[in-house]
């Protein structure tokens, strides 16, 4: 591994898929879909103590591969995985965050399952919303109270922040309606996985 000074910044137009020669999109997108066996989004928190997560749920869910292994092909290069648990790693595992991963994801690999995991003694449950606008506008001299919808800012009941972020997921253009989307609490200090909402998906 290294890093290397740049050169030619023009160079690393040839490491994009649709600079390619030939390049056809279609083609390209079912290339894609055979790459990775995606099933399962998975958002959660970017605590280091929540690194786990994806590990875990892929002991307790059936048929779920995580981080499973890189796929390369008789050039060496990386062409694929066998994980089939994405994640999305964001502050809380709020679903605000993971809204256009999870729209990327699915027209790239398909996704069945989008996971929502929220997990004890978060830091986001550490500070309260008003209070962080406030703080902010204090110490950055930023209004950001209008930035981001309020109730996806700090955790301060499990259940409630699960349940409004699994109504934001379902409410939004950008899910297909035939994802199943579950609602975990994650146990921090006994990694143990609690669900406490399972909206089903149409079937497809
Ligand atoms: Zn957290």
């Amino acid at each position: 591994m290294s890093v290397n000074d740049i050169k030619n910044a023009a160079e690393f137009g040839r490491f994009v898929y649709s600079n390619g020669p030939g390049y056809d999109e279609p083609t390209v997108r079912a290339a894609f879909r055979n790459a990775v066996p995606l099933k399962t989004i998975a958002i959660y928190c970017y605590d280091p103590r929540a690194a786990e997560i994806p590990s875990v749920l892929a002991k307790v869910l059936p048929d779920e591969i995580y981080p499973g292994e890189v796929i390369y092909d008789a050039a060496g290069k990386k062409v694929g995985g066998t994980a089939t648990i994405m994640p999305v790693v964001v502050a809380g595992g709020r679903a605000i965050d993971a809204l256009r991963s999870i729209t990327i994801g699915h027209h790239l690999f398909g996704v069945t399952n989008v996971a929502v995991v929220h997990h004890t003694n978060c830091g986001t449950s550490s500070f309260t919303a008003p209070g962080l606008i406030k703080t902010y506008l204090a110490e950055e001299g930023e209004d950001i109270s209008t930035v981001y919808e309020k109730d996806s800012l700090a955790i301060a009941n499990l259940a409630e922040t699960l349940d409004h972020d699994v109504k934001l997921l379902r409410a939004s253009a950008g899910i297909p309606k035939s994802v199943n989307i579950y609602g975990y609490v994650f146990n921090i200090d006994t990694d143990e996985f609690t669900l406490l909402i399972s909206d089903l998906g149409t079937k497809q």
